[in-house]
């Protein structure tokens, strides 16, 4: 009979693994440590790439219900207001890659993915079910969860985020990296933005050591404002110093922000006062992966954050989780029964691990681009001046994901 694959974790990482193994035949038993299955707010930008794979999985129908379809990306100074660069988006960039890009409410794209799960027979959900160890054993691995559970199947994928348990256990204990940035997040409704921007764009404010992006989801009932600043939880920013680390809602003051931001032109500050209610998380990740065995080991997989953290400056976190899910559908699906995962798993480690590295650097490096201050600012507006869209556009990126090689 054939044995489960476990997927710690039911994030969007791990519901698209478990959509992508059973649309490959394979059954699913996911993980997931929180009582109900359910997404905290913010957007998401899915760029070509990902907007392929969800199309690919049958999801278009159930995406154009409820993302927007913005038609530019516009980079502006957030001090003088100016247009510093901007990458057209709509028809040109469907024609460019063949798909839209998109934007989304983080809860529609997990109940998206749930919806087409839950119509399948071949998975099974387990909430309240923490991951807490996994043995290699045999044909097969068993995984313990908190409370005492056990169970076995053919193999493990860690979709257990950015503290992932299971990438603790395979690779060793190896601390978050703090970036010292700090994401303000909220909500906006389009009536109560300046007019000129309840356009739909992705609009990213520019200034020093900081860096606001905001665009529409729900096909434009609602904009996501993301504030990105330098500075520590605790220490002039919302929670309580030595709050929970882990938390992606702490409370937080827009009089806070306000401050952090300095001064900021009055469009800007329009958006920043539209928002009803902010939360704040601070931002880690990890160094960009070495090598594909930070990806897989045997019959053990990490997939998403929990393999690749990266800082949300090129807006590709849950899109290079979709393609790595992709990427494990497609090899399921070219693989001969009875599957041999180890091999399986060193092929997805080999198709995958250069580019989530490669998108973790660009991110980085974004980061810095966006938030420089002084010569480097003015060396960064210039070439954007110049060069424009062709700093905006990511044709490495967007033409993906590529077929990984089968057996
Ligand atoms: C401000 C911000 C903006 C972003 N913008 C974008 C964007 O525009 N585009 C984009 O593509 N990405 C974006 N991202 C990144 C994206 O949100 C993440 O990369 C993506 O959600 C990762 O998904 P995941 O499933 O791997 O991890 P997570 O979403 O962290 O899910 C992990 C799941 O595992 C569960 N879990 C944890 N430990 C255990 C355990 N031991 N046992 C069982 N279950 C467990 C958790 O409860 C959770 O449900 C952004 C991120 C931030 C912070």
């Amino acid at each position: 009979m054939m044995q489960d694959v476990v997927i710690a974790g039911g994030g969007i990482g791990g519901l698209a693994c478990a959509l992508a193994l059973t649309r490959a035949g394979q059954r699913v038993r996911v993980l997931e440590q929180s009582a109900r299955l359910a997404e905290v707010g913010a957007g998401i930008q899915l760029g070509p790439n990902a907007v392929r794979v969800l199309n690919a999985w049958g999801l278009s129908d159930g995406l154009t219900e409820c993302v927007a379809f913005p038609e530019a990306l516009k980079v502006r100074d957030a001090r003088s207001s100016a247009t510093l660069g901007c990458l057209q988006l709509g028809a040109t960039i469907r024609a460019r890659y063949g798909q839209p890009y998109a934007t989304i409410h983080r809860a529609d794209l997990h109940s998206l993915l749930l919806k087409a799960l839950r119509a399948r027979a071949d998975m099974d959900v387990s909430l309240g079910a923490r991951v807490s160890s996994f043995a290699e054993e045999g044909d097969g691995v068993s995984v313990t969860c908190e409370d005492g559970r056990h169970l076995r199947g053919a193999a493990l994928v860690g979709a257990d985020g950015l503290w992932s348990q299971v990438r603790t256990q395979l690779l060793g204990a190896h601390p978050v990296r703090a970036s010292g940035h700090l994401a303000y997040r909220g909500l906006a409704l389009p009536q109560d933005l300046p007019a000129a921007l309840r356009e739909p764009v992705v609009t990213a404010w520019l200034g020093d050591r900081l860096h606001v992006v905001h665009y529409p989801v729900r096909r434009g009932e609602v904009f996501n404002v993301v504030a990105v600043v330098e500075g520590v939880l605790g220490q002039g920013h919302g929670g309580a110093a030595g709050s929970d680390p882990q938390s992606w809602t702490h409370d937080a003051h827009a009089a806070d922000l306000t401050r952090a931001l300095g001064p900021a032109c009055s469009d800007l500050m329009a958006v920043i006062g539209a928002v009803r209610g902010w939360k704040l998380w601070p931002l880690n990740d990890r160094p960009p992966m070495a090598g594909p065995g930070e990806q897989a080991r045997g019959r053990v997989a990490l997939l998403g954050d929990a393999a690749h953290p990266l800082r949300p400056y090129l807006a590709q976190g849950a899109a290079m989780a979709i393609e790595d899910a992709w990427t494990l559908g497609r090899l399921r699906a070219d693989s001969r029964y009875p599957v041999d995962w180890s091999a399986l798993f060193a092929r997805y480690a080999q198709a995958r691990w250069a580019r989530n590295a490669r998108v973790q650097a660009r991110s980085e490096r974004n980061g810095r681009i966006f938030h420089a201050s002084g010569l480097m600012r003015l060396g960064r507006n210039v070439a954007m001046a110049m060069m424009g869209e062709s700093l905006l556009d990511q044709p490495w990126l967007y033409g993906g994901p590529h077929a990984p090689r089968a057996e």
